[in-house]
């Protein structure tokens, strides 16, 4: 069994939990927070062993009525591999105590690339990170636009990618966030970040990408236009995306019209958390003209990271190689089904 320590239980650390403790060949050897919060008094309500991760705070745990296990040190050294998910910057500051305990770390989407050795989604480039100590698992939507390219780029090659992504505000618990009343171009330079993202994972793919950012928590939206190698016909591209268990082609019987009732069917089927892991691509939108391929998908940045950095985990520790391991997490996670 491999030992997973997740070092920041927030909105991605506590999601990666439960998804490592559903898979047969991990388990959760304890999770790390700052303070005593309903994510770590939840993490205990879970079972996971909590660790304070600012030791001199592990009176407030105590306060609070929280057993805490120990520092998080003594977990980053018990465990074969961390998963950091601490906020944006956080992780390369995390990064020396990694090292120190020679344990292989994972980073989340909100770091700077250069804080790991590589940048990872499972479908793209799974063996990039095979036996690494620093990996970073790319942002949500880095990941929803990686996991289209991989596909089209095999079956059709790919001249130019333009993408305009329309981002959520802020995730639901986040009260700080905006806008509250408004449409900004997020950021106002182009392109965004994101296009230099996608190429850590493909350095050869030509891609421009614009940011928006709009008064929503549910979801990002990204509208995407593809040109081509070859042209393509769109009943094809529909057949190439329903191989993919992490693309989910919305199909226009379900009636579903936009972030609302993607969410809304999400926990009508019992998902944990309404979480919705695959990209989901309305299927009515996929059109070509000649080599030009036209999409609308929504991205829910919250989980789609998440069973890449179970597969991350994998990479690793050489548990398994790419097939094997997207198998095992989207049969354990019930992805794609
Ligand atoms: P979050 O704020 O919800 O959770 C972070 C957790 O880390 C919190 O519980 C916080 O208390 C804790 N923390 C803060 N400092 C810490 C420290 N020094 N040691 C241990 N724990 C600490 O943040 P999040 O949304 O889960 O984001 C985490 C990372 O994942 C970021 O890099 C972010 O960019 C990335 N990411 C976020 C999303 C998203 O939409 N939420 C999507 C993909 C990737």
């Amino acid at each position: 069994m491999i030992q997973v320590a997740v070092n920041g239980y927030g909105t991605i650390g506590k999601r990666v939990a439960d998804a490592v403790r559903a898979q047969p060949d991990m388990e959760v050897l304890g999770v790390a927070k700052t303070r005593p919060n309903f994510e770590a008094q939840s993490a205990l309500d879970r079972g996971y062993s909590l660790y304070a991760a600012i030791e001199d705070r592990a009176d407030q745990f105590a306060d609070a009525g929280m057993e805490i296990a120990g520092p998080v040190t003594d977990l980053v050294e018990a465990a074969d591999v961390v998963v950091d998910a601490t906020p944006s910057g956080i992780g390369a500051e995390n990064k020396a105590m990694y090292d120190e305990y020679d344990t292989p770390a994972l980073y989340q989407g909100g770091e700077d690339a250069d804080v790991a050795d590589v940048s990872f989604n499972a479908r793209s480039n799974f063996e990039d990170a095979v036996d690494a100590d620093h990996v970073r698992v790319v942002s949500c939507n880095t990941t929803g636009l990686s996991r289209v390219i991989a596909p089209l780029q095999e079956a059709y090659g790919i001249e130019k990618v333009r993408a305009t992504l329309v981002r959520r505000g802020g995730d639901p618990g986040q009260t700080s966030r905006g806008p509250i009343n408004d449409i900004l171009p997020n950021p106002v330079t182009i392109p965004s970040h994101h296009g230099p993202d996608v190429n850590t994972i493909f350095p050869d793919v030509d891609i421009d990408t614009l940011g928006m950012k709009v008064p929503a928590t549910l979801m990002h939206v990204h509208s995407l236009n593809v040109t081509l190698e070859s042209a393509a016909d769109a009943a094809d591209v529909r057949d190439l995306f329903a191989d993919e268990d992490r693309l989910f082609l919305v199909p226009e019987s379900l009636d579903i019209d936009g972030a609302g009732k993607l969410k809304e069917y999400a926990h009508d089927v019992g998902r944990p958390r309404g979480d919705l892991w695959e990209n989901c691509i309305w299927e009515e939108s996929i059109s070509t003209e000649g080599r030009d391929l036209y999409l609308f998908q929504a991205i829910h940045q919250e989980s789609d990271v998440v069973p890449e950095n179970v597969d991350a985990i994998r990479a690793v520790t050489g548990a398994a190689d790419a097939a094997e391991s997207i198998e095992t997490t989207n049969d354990a996670m019930d992805i794609g089904r």
